[in-house]
Parts: C-alpha cells; sequence; structure tokens
C-alpha cells in the first residue's frame, strides 16, 4: 500500500473554510481527569497550521467505549476541550451535541482562526457502523475533512472514513509523519533493513513477518514467539510460552527466509525461571531449556547478537517486547534492544503499544525518528493492509 502520494493539509486551500479535523483524543483518564495529554499535545502543529490559515477548525473525536448513559458520562470529550485550550492558549468552544441542531449552529456561527470540538462521536452508534447518514450530518458541519487520528486509521468508521465520501479529504501532520517515515521505510529502506518483532504470539505478527520477509536484510525475533521458532528448529524449549499448531508456520517461514538469503537471527540464549512470577528463581539456558523452566526473556549473549545486528543498520523496524518486560528481572532484553536502537545511525521506526511504551519509559524517545502513534493501526501498516482511514484521503494529483 503505497500513500506517499496521500494530500496533506498544506495541498489545501483551508482559508474561509470550515474544517472537520477528526483527531485521536482518546486519552487515559482517572475520575475525569486527563493522566496523559500526549496526544491533545500532539494534535497541535495540526491544530495550529489550520487557524494560521484562516480556517475554523471543527474537531472530533473517539473517546473509550461509551455503551449506555452511565458510560457516556466518563467518555466525555469536555475535559479535552479543557485541556487543549489550556494549552493553545486559546478557546476551545464545546458542544455536548455531536450532529444536531446545537452542534450546526455552534459550526455555522464559528469563525476563521476560531476552534470549537464537539462531543464524542462514539456517542453515536452510527460512528463505529459507518453509517452513511451519520458520516454525512458530520460532513455537513465542515467544507473541508482532515484526517489526523493514525490509532484509528486502520477502522472504517463514519469520522475516520466514511466523512471522506462527502468532502474534500486530506491528512493532518500526525498521519503524514507516519506515512513518510514508515511508508518510506517499506517502499524504499535505507539499508541494511533490520526489522526486530517480538511479543507474545506469532499468530498476531504472521501479517508482519510475511510482508516484511520480502523487503528486509535481517529479521530478528524475540519474546514468547520466538520459542515457537526455536521449537520449529528443534531446540528444546522447555515449559516457554509457545503456539504449538504454529511450529509448521514457522518453519515454513524459515525456510523461506533461508530462500531469500536473509539473516534471520533468533534467541542463542535465554533467561528462564522455574515459574511465571516476578520473584521465580532464574537460570540463562543456551541452546536448550530444560523441563521445569520457561524462557521470559532473551539472554545476554542474545542481547549482543541482536544489538550487533542494529549496530549498523540503515533502517530499523521493531514491533513487540524481547520478554516479559512488565517484570524488572526479564526486562533486561527490552531494554537492550531499545539502547542499541538509540545508540544506533538507523533510521529508527517503534511500532505503537508495547514497544512504544517501553521506549518512552526508558527516556529513548528522542534519539528514534519516529514512533508510531497507533498501535494495532502501525501494525496493519506494516502488513501492507489498507487502512481505511489513509486510503479514502486524496491523491496529490487529484482535483
Ligand atoms: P504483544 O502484545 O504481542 O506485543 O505481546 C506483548 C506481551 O508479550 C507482553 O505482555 C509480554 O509480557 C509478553 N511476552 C513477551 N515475551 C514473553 C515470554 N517469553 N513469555 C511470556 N510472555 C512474553
Amino acid at each position: 500500500m503505497n500513500y506517499l502520494n496521500k494530500k496533506t493539509i498544506e495541498d489545501i486551500d483551508v482559508n474561509g473554510k470550515k474544517v472537520l479535523v477528526r483527531c485521536d483524543f482518546n486519552v487515559p483518564l482517572a475520575d475525569g481527569v486527563i493522566t496523559d495529554d500526549k496526544r491533545i499535545r500532539e494534535s497541535i502543529p495540526t491544530i495550529q497550521y489550520l487557524v494560521d490559515h484562516g480556517a475554523a477548525v471543527i474537531l472530533c473525536s473517539h473517546l473509550g467505549r461509551p455503551k449506555d448513559e452511565e458510560s457516556k458520562k466518563k467518555c466525555t470529550l469536555a475535559p479535552v476541550a479543557k485541556r487543549l485550550s489550556e494549552l493553545m492558549g486559546r478557546e476551545v468552544k464545546f458542544t455536548t451535541d455531536v450532529i444536531g441542531d446545537e452542534a450546526h449552529a455552534m459550526a455555522a456561527a464559528l469563525k476563521p482562526g476560531e476552534i470549537m470540538m464537539i462531543e464524542n462521536v462514539r456517542f453515536y452508534k452510527e460512528e463505529t457502523k459507518n453509517d452513511p447518514d451519520f458520516a454525512k450530518a458530520l460532513a455537513s458541519l465542515a467544507d473541508i475533512y482532515v484526517n489526523d487520528a493514525f490509532g484509528t486509521a486502520h477502522r472504517a468508521h463514519a469520522s475516520t472514513a466514511g466523512v471522506a465520501d462527502y468532502l474534500p479529504a486530506v491528512c493532518g501532520y500526525l498521519i503524514q509523519k507516519e506515512i513518510k517515515v514508515m511508508g518510506g521505510a517499506l517502499e524504499n529502506p535505507k539499508r541494511p533493513f533490520v526489522a526486530i518483532l517480538g511479543g507474545a504470539k506469532v499468530s498476531d505478527k504472521i501479517g508482519v513477518i510475511t510482508n516484511l520477509i520480502d523487503k528486509v536484510d535481517t529479521l530478528i525475533i524475540g519474546g514468547a514467539m520466538a520459542y515457537t521458532f526455536n521449537a520449529a528448529r528443534g531446540i528444546k524449549i522447555g515449559d516457554s510460552k509457545f503456539e504449538a499448531d504454529k511450529v509448521d508456520l514457522a518453519k515454513e517461514i524459515l525456510a523461506k527466509a533461508q530462500a531469500k538469503g536473509i539473516k534471520f537471527l533468533l534467541p542463542v540464549d535465554n533467561v528462564a525461571a522455574d515459574a511465571f512470577d516476578v520473584n521465580a528463581n532464574t537460570k540463562v539456558f543456551e541452546g536448550d531449556i530444560d523441563d521445569g523452566w520457561m524462557g521470559l526473556d532473551i539472554g545476554p549473549k542474545t542481547q549482543a547478537l541482536f544489538a550487533d545486528a542494529v549496530k549498523d543498520a540503515g533502517t530499523v523496524i521493531w514491533n513487540g517486547p524481547m520478554g516479559v518486560f512488565e517484570m524488572a528481572p526479564f526486562a533486561k532484553g527490552t531494554i537492550a534492544v531499545a539502547k542499541a536502537i538509540a545508540d544506533s545511525k538507523a533510521i529508527s521506526i517503534i511500532g505503537g503499544g508495547d514497544s512504544a511504551a517501553a521506549v518512552e519509559q526508558l527516556g529513548f524517545a528522542d534519539k528514534m525518528t519516529h514512533i508510531s502513534t497507533g498501535g494495532g493501526a502501525s501494525l496493519e501498516f506494516l502488513e501492507g493492509l489498507e487502512l481505511p482511514g489513509i486510503a479514502c484521503l486524496q491523491d496529490k494529483d487529484e482535483k
């Protein structure tokens, strides 16, 4: 999927126009208080560009999974509007309405340079069903649609894709960066191109492995999924987590990698424990793991092996932890990989989710070229799947 040709906010005249912007304001809340405003801060460059260029900006997003009236109270975007207003130092009008008269009246009265936010689009079940009437009603608030919510770009919902049937549609800076960096790496990577995949299951990452095996020079596998591959190679894995029904698939992937002549690195040693517990006894096994022990992290030799493969890489893509990084005794492999990527000169791309969180917690975020803002969406991007929230946007040569 090539999205490098998608129009951005800079490719369309927004002056004097009402612009509906789909943001990802799905922020964590505790008792109505925002505990991390990163997503709000990240949305500002796009909003700022639009107001600076004479647009009247109408913001929309989902927040949480509102199901009934009670849960709707916890999923209001009101605190987000307030926080955005504080961060931007300007008024952000808020309506508890989504597509009704109040939202329309506020949008109609909105002047160039002003900002408003409508309530959580998921207050309507039509949103996730991508109902055309709901999408049309949303679209009727504005003249132009901007999608800047990468985290939901893999969903075909009304506010993420449906509205583009009724309005000229372009992307904001967040999606533009995801396309440029991730799309650029997949299309024309600086070599050697190294992919590091970890996490729990081969089955979750099989699409990514299949897509990347045709593109990379080196594929590195860590985490529990490595044990399915080691089992396929006839190495004993003791009581490690693995997927018995994916061993044949792992054999096929190993054969394919060999036929293609790419480097395929798997753990050569593992930190194993006698229980899935932070206080378990631990032991490093080289090669075979004895019964009664489960591998919960890559060992020191593997850390060095993986770090060495990353050292001279031109591009590195990383998705998924190398072990049970939530428990300190089994976090060292994930930390070592994060550090190796941070220390390399490679174009470094960190898939969302666990690896993005790890990189941020460890303080390596500013050393990475790109940390994706979407977990599921970045995985689907790397799988080469169509992302409806991006596919719906205009191409640069489209009038
Ligand atoms: P994923 O969501 O597929 O990226 O998987 C992340 C999860 O995989 C984390 O919660 C890790 O604790 C878990 N994980 C990684 N390595 C192992 C392992 N060796 N054994 C059990 N769980 C693991």
